[in-house]
Parts: C-alpha cells; structure tokens; sequence
C-alpha cells in the first residue's frame, strides 16, 4: 500500500466512530420549510433553517462538525470551555459567521471574531439571518456571587424560527424565569450536577413551561450521564403531551 494510501485509511478510521454515530437530524416543521435539530455533543448543536445553518456553543474539535456545514450565525451562551471552546472555533471555517453572544463571553474572543461579534444581554434582542433571537437569564440558584453560573454573566437563548419559538436554556437550573416561559415549541434543557440541575428539577421546570417538545442536552457531570429516562418518565407521567426526545449526545469516540 502507497503511504499515502494509509494515511488516508488511518484518517478514516480515526473519523469513523463519529461520523458513524451522530443522529440524523429532527424535522420541525415551520413556516419557511423544516427546521433540522442535529445533536453534536453536550450542549452543542447545528440548526438548518432556510439555507442558513446556526451553530450553537461549538465544542468538541473539528472531527464533530466534519461533513456539515459552514456556520451562518454561531450562538455562545457563557465563557465555560464546553461553551466558548476557541479550539474548535479555530479548527472551523467560520469565515462567514457572524457571532451572538454576552458581554463576558466577547470579552474573551480574539480580535478576529470580536469585529463580527454582536452582544446582547439578558432581556436583549438581535435579529439574524432571519432569525429573532431573544436573551434571556440563566444561572445557578441561589443567587451567589462565587456560584458557577451567576445572573447576568451567560445567556440562554430563545430563537424565533419560522414563527416556531425554540429555547436553549443555557447552564442554568429552574429559574423563575424559565418557569414562566409561555409558547415554547422546542426546548433544549440542561441537566447534569454539579453544574446545573438534576432531572427532578427539570422535570419539574419543564411541567411548569410545558413546551411541545424536549430535548434533554447537556447532561454529563461528575458523575457520568444523568437519568434522562427517568426525566422523560417524570415529565410524563405530569404530562403526556409533551414529546420529550432522548437523542444521542455523546458519541462513542
Ligand atoms: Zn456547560
């Protein structure tokens, strides 16, 4: 076999198991065509809507994104390093991107970026690529100064795609202002300890919001993968209405 042969055998194999496991992506359908929901890995995921393609917090090194698109729009709710990973924003083709993201987030971002960056706080509002895209509150309870995720510092986002209202908690835990959400379709919510909340919580958070459709993201802690069927059955057993869809998040590399 050439060399070359092999390594590009090699290169093959070393991509295969995550190629091989990402999910196929969800279909929502909107006003404008369908909405593609690809998971990626823990709390990041590529939306396609319209020709435009969103990714959110990109983490996980450029072999997760291999085949999809170069991002329209990137979406970063805090500064943790499974949120702003600048490893994977520079081993992507962002060249046509433009950034959302907080005050603390920017802040960090290499002068590259930050001249395509928009920033909006909690209770501000952007839109981009024809997309309506709301910030708004998440951290940790109770309000501490030291905690992980202090109010004010990271954003969760809710995206107006298509006339669909789509919802990406961000780390947070069950916070009043999650729990008075009205009109979700589609939520993305974090659960996993010590960092954001355990599936009891936001089982209960997401009865109280009551959004047609769930996905549980972000769910690796310190303790390994939470109960997400357990969520599932919680939410439930509250309501049956509610779609909540289990998806692979974490491919075995
Ligand atoms: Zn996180």
């Amino acid at each position: 076999m050439k060399l070359k042969t092999v390594f590009a055998l090699l290169l093959s194999l070393a991509f295969y198991p995550v190629l091989a496991q990402r999910p196929t992506p969800d279909q929502i359908k909107t006003n404008k065509g369908n909405l593609a929901v690809q998971p990626v890995l823990h709390g990041s995921l590529v939306l396609q809507w319209n020709g435009k393609t969103i990714y959110v917090d990109p983490y996980g090194g450029a072999a997760a994104y291999k085949g999809l698109a170069a991002p329209d729009l990137i979406l970063i709710t805090d500064i943790h390093q499974d949120h702003l990973d600048q490893k994977t924003l520079d081993s992507l083709d962002i060249s046509k991107a433009t950034f959302v993201v907080p005050q603390a987030v920017a802040d960090q971002l290499p002068e590259s970026i930050k001249s395509k960056t928009i920033v909006v706080k909690n209770g501000g509002k952007t839109e981009q690529a024809g997309i309506s895209i709301s910030a708004i509150p998440m951290y940790n309870l109770p309000e501490t100064a030291d905690s992980r995720h202090p109010k004010g510092r990271g954003n969760g986002y809710i995206l107006n795609i298509g006339n669909k209202n789509i919802y990406l908690s961000g780390d947070t835990e069950d916070i009043p202002e999650m729990r008075a959400l009205k009109n979700i379709d589609v939520a993305f919510v974090t659960m996993n300890l010590p960092y954001t909340m355990d599936v009891n919580q936001a089982a209960s958070a997401v009865l109280a919001f009551r959004p047609k459709v769930v996905y549980p993201y972000h769910y690796r802690g310190q303790e390994g993968l939470s109960d997400v069927a357990s969520f599932k059955k919680q939410v439930n057993e509250g309501n049956k209405n509610i779609d909540v869809r289990l998806r692979q998040w974490y491919p075995a590399k």
